[in-house]
């Protein structure tokens, strides 16, 4: 079982991923917590090119698109594809709708194309469940900025890119709903839990 967790800044991923990972444990689950951009050391060194704020040069749009891609590529084949085979549920904290978001909506690149270089970079491995945290971006941006203050390169992009990306990913959950679980961010975590933990539950009855 493949489940992703995607969202805007400060939506919660982080907490509601490890959450469900809990609950899963306990229940004797086999579970991989992952990341993009960054689980792997190669992933970690692209993660730092494309994301360092430390007045580095940013990469255009498309050299962007390659290195997501190339992260996701390593990602799948090293990661998520071993545990998968296994029998493990996997959980992603970002996956191929994040680059239609941001490389797409966000940087304004053909979304087409995109989807199709992520198609590539995974062999077109899709996720059984893609839990979409929405979150405005003026909430989402406030939280983070409290947390870590302009660390990451793209907490300072402007909220019309924000809100692209938000709209972006809620575009891509009303095209395929029964793939989706949209949920506000902005309820409480435990009730977030409760509500992803259900939809996960109707995956895992056997
Ligand atoms: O979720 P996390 O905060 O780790 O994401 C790191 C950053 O990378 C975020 O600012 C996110 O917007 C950005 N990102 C991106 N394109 C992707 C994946 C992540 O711009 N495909």
């Amino acid at each position: 079982l493949f489940v992703v967790f995607e969202g805007g800044e400060g939506a919660g991923k982080s907490t509601q991923l490890r959450a469900l990972a809990e609950r899963l444990r306990e229940r004797g689950r086999d579970v991989v917590v992952t990341r993009e951009p960054g689980a792997t050391g190669v992933g970690e060194r692209i993660r730092s090119l494309v994301l360092d704020n430390a007045g580095a040069e940013a990469p255009s749009p498309r050299a962007e698109a390659l290195l997501y891609a190339a992260d996701r590529a390593h990602h799948v084949a090293t990661v998520v594809r071993p545990a998968l085979v296994r029998g493990a549920v996997v959980i992603s904290d970002r996956y191929v709708d994040s680059s239609l978001a941001y490389q797409g909506a966000g940087r304004t690149l053909p979304v087409q194309e995109v989807s199709w270089l992520s198609s590539w970079a995974t062999g077109g491995l899709k996720p059984d469940l893609v839990v979409l945290l929405d979150v405005d971006p003026h909430t989402g941006l406030s939280r983070v900025e409290s947390r870590n203050a302009g660390a990451d390169r793209l907490e300072t992009e402007s909220v019309a890119f924000h809100e692209r990306v938000r709209y972006a990913f809620l575009d891509l959950a009303a095209a395929d709903p029964k793939r989706y679980l949209v949920l506000d961010a902005s309820r409480p975590v435990e009730e977030i839990a409760d509500a992803v933990a259900r939809r996960v539950e109707e995956f895992l009855v056997d």
